[in-house]
């Protein structure tokens, strides 16, 4: 049986992993990109010997079992991409007007964390929190 063709335009990481996913099923995949290099915002480059993101620069939801990871094992990826955590207390941080607020992981540490530069907010960023990990097991449920 002839192989239905599918054209999928721009190679970001959304574009390149409807892309393998379609050929997996069967599908003769064509992906456009129109600009110079493949990756959309997965870009890097080297200056003076130090690496530069210039868009995505660490992950979430990679631990066995959740959604990212099962995409990365689905993709076949996950035997050539090497994950380590990040600083469990601020695996980011944003500096801003000679201040820095530290994104800490997990519910409690975040919230706290948080609180700490916001005191009033303490009761939207637990709900902001709850909210973001519904849509999260909503989406690990449909898998
Ligand atoms: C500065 C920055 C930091 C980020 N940091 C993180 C991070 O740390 N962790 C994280 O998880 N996410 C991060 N993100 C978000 C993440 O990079 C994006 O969500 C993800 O890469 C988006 O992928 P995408 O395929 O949807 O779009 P894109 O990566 O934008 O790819 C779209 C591609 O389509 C091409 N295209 C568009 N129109 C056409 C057309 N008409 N014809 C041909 N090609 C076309 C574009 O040139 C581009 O290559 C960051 C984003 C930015 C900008």
């Amino acid at each position: 049986m002839q192989q239905k063709k599918v054209v999928v335009i721009g190679s970001g990481l959304g574009g390149l992993s409807t892309g393998v996913i379609l050929a997996k099923n069967g599908y003769q995949v064509t992906v456009l990109e129109q600009g110079q290099q493949i990756g959309g915002c997965l870009q890097c480059f080297s200056r003076y010997g130090a690496k530069y993101e210039t868009g995505m620069h660490f992950i979430g939801s990679v631990v066995p079992g959740q959604t990212l990871r099962k995409l990365m094992n689905y993709l076949e990826l996950t035997a050539d991409v090497p994950l380590s955590f990040l600083d469990q207390s601020g695996y980011d941080v944003v500096a801003l007007q000679g201040e820095q607020f530290r994104f800490a992981n997990g519910r409690e540490p975040f919230i706290e964390t948080m609180s700490s530069y916001f005191p009033r907010q303490r009761d939207t960023l637990a709900r902001y929190f709850d909210l973001v990990s519904r849509v999260a097991g909503a989406l690990r449920s449909t898998h």
